[in-house]
């Protein structure tokens, strides 16, 4: 991902719907799956449910769809009509094929197509219409629907095909430099939902749940952080993290031992550090682990890096609620979060989670 602003300035932006940052950064509202720009003029989103991205391409590959109302696809020239025709038509059915013959039989010139795609949108018309589609079959996913039907719905001849659109959408081939060390990535099906798991030689670096909104800016931060490509394939880091991840949805294993890497901020480093002594069936809340990490008035940033922990649970973001005993938020959907945590605590009900007892957890393993 390109340099964004901070999250406070962006939240100021948006929220005084400043024009200047237009271009800047695009707002992406998790509960309405829209994406604007920061000047749009309908009704502004509660922070929590905003998600940021620099370009967007981004916010399309994450499955969001672009705001009606302030077209952030749409350069401040004016869109041609072709243009503003094009993308109604792929928002009505993202499961069409615009090959190069459909274009043509609505005279748009195939090459004149993939100019503006990529000279305003920074990708080909092709990989725009992928976008949509993988996107709204992202979305079908993250509302419950059955992979297999997702999959055919969304006329992926079969998993391994959906698995390929899924890494052509966020993978990289290695090219030429093939001495750097790479990521490889694994699909691994869960009780969950699918995951997606990265490994470099030295241990895991990834594991997130397919539908996830932040994965193609967590695949960007990879690749930034460990400058090379992802690739699909297995080593045996992902081989042991599939044998413990299957042990620990059986509810036989509390620990982890598979190795990870988690390269980040300092400040990240610290709070994902305090993350893994969490142990499994208990939670604490945002402030304990300021404290622990000795910036007591930080919990708010300890959410935001609790956030971008990018190897979900391995390193148990999901272990970390409100300090009322709420939940709080969780990047892989706030179902998932009591899950994990039912799973964890051998518990039926959530209800129970927001007795006072979690409160009470702190000294336990301080
Ligand atoms: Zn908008």
């Amino acid at each position: 991902m390109s340099q964004l602003p901070s999250s406070q300035e962006m939240e100021r932006a948006y929220l005084s719907r400043d024009a200047s940052y237009d271009a800047v950064f695009f707002l992406a509202v998790r509960s309405t799956g829209i994406f604007c720009r920061p000047s749009c003029p309908a009704r502004k989103p509660s922070p929590r449910n905003v998600e940021y991205y620099a370009s967007a391409r981004e916010a399309i590959f994450a499955g969001f769809r672009p705001c009606k109302r302030c077209h952030p696809l749409e350069s401040n020239d004016a869109t041609p009509g072709w243009v503003v025709d094009l993308l109604a038509r792929i928002e009505r059915e993202p499961r069409g094929r615009y090959s190069d013959g459909f274009l043509r039989s609505i005279k748009v010139e195939p090459a004149r197509a993939r100019r503006y795609f990529q000279k305003h949108y920074g990708m080909t018309f092709q990989a725009y219409c992928r976008g949509r589609r993988l996107g709204k079959a992202l979305e079908q996913i993250r509302k419950g629907v059955n992979l297999d039907d997702v999959v055919l719905g969304f006329g992926y001849d079969s998993h391994s095909g959906f698995r390929d659109a899924f890494g052509r959408a966020f993978g990289k081939s290695p090219g030429r430099s093939r001495t750097s060390d790479c990521i490889v990535t694994s699909w691994i099906e869960s009780p969950l939902g699918p995951l997606l798991a990265g490994a470099t030689s030295e241990g895991i670096c990834l594991v997130e749940f397919t539908d996830r909104r932040m994965l193609e800016a967590q695949f960007a931060t990879l690749r930034k952080r460990f400058a090379c490509a992802i690739v699909p394939g297995e080593n045996q880091h992902i081989r042991l993290l599939k044998k413990e991840l299957s042990e620990y949805f059986k509810g036989s294993r509390k620990k982890f031992t598979v190795h990870l890497v988690y390269p980040g901020t300092d400040f990240q480093q610290r709070v994902w550090n305090q993350l893994l002594l969490i142990p499994c069936g208990r939670t604490v809340s945002y402030e304990d682990i300021a404290r622990r990490i000795g910036s007591p008035k930080a919990h708010r940033a300890v959410g935001h890096a609790n956030g971008l922990n990018r190897i979900a649970i391995v390193i148990p973001c999901h272990r970390v609620v409100n300090k009322s005993g709420e939940l709080g938020g969780y990047g892989g959907g706030l179902w998932r979060k009591r899950k994990l945590l039912d799973l964890e605590q051998g518990k039926t009900t959530v209800e129970d989670d927001a007795s006072p007892q979690n409160k009470s957890l702190e000294p336990a393993y301080a």
